[in-house]
């Protein structure tokens, strides 16, 4: 258990580091059991990056009904974003870790509201032939882990409109890594709008890229 919450502060940390989410904005969870219990690792709300300690990282049930009033009273901290966190492993059985992430590139085009299309076929690395936009939800709530659900349909990674992006994977380094992805592809599609309307790849050739991008990543 420490050592996955070591492995949580490292990619926390490196959400700072890699300037993919500035201070103590954005999360990072990883699925695991804690005696016998399935649940996931959660970094705490409000904190600071640089200063995380092992015993800041939350342990929450994946089926417990959390009182948010209770919680509060607690000294349970967990991220106010635990809900979608937890949602998307009830809901995704692959989802081994999540990334949340303001991301500069991905939150200014979330702020748009709206699905990026194929202008590049490493859109495909989200599971689809578009990455999609959530739509706007209060952070922390119900309903924004319900849009973001809905956005995250046979997808890895989405937008969240006028806040930022969340990528999961089978580890952390995969959900980072697909977090870094994203904000790589948002910048990407930044520049070309600047030039006028990129040209976007047809359905066929998308579902062709799906199929050869299961083979590609190795490393
Ligand atoms: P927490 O510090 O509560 O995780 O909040 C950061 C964030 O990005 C909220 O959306
Ligand atoms: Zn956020």
């Amino acid at each position: 258990m420490n050592d996955l919450k070591e492995e949580v502060i490292k990619f926390t940390q490196k959400l700072n580091s890699t300037n993919l989410s500035p201070l103590r904005s954005g999360n990072v969870s990883v699925r695991t059991t804690k005696d016998g219990v399935e649940g996931f690792l959660i970094t705490p709300s409000g904190k600071k990056y640089e200063s995380l300690k092992s015993e800041d990282i939350v342990f929450l049930e994946l089926n417990k009904e959390y009182d948010l009033l209770k919680m509060f009273n607690s000294s349970l901290n967990p991220s106010s974003e635990w809900r979608f966190h937890q949602d998307i492993y009830l809901k995704k059985k692959e989802a081994k870790a999540i990334v949340h992430a303001h991301s500069p590139h991905a939150t200014a085009v979330s702020t748009h509201g709206k699905a990026i299309p194929a202008f590049h076929y490493m859109i495909a690395l989200a599971g689809g032939d578009d990455i999609k936009c959530a739509e706007y939800g209060t952070f922390g709530t119900k309903e924004l882990s319900k849009n973001i659900l809905n956005a995250l349909e046979k997808r890895k990674a989405c937008l969240m409109s006028n806040h930022g992006q969340v990528a999961f994977g089978l580890n952390l380094k995969q959900a980072f890594e697909l977090a870094e992805e994203v904000e790589n592809i948002c910048h990407q599609y930044i520049i070309a709008l600047k030039l006028g309307q990129p040209k976007i790849l047809s359905f066929a050739e998308m579902q062709k890229i799906l199929e050869k991008i299961k083979n590609y990543k190795k490393g």
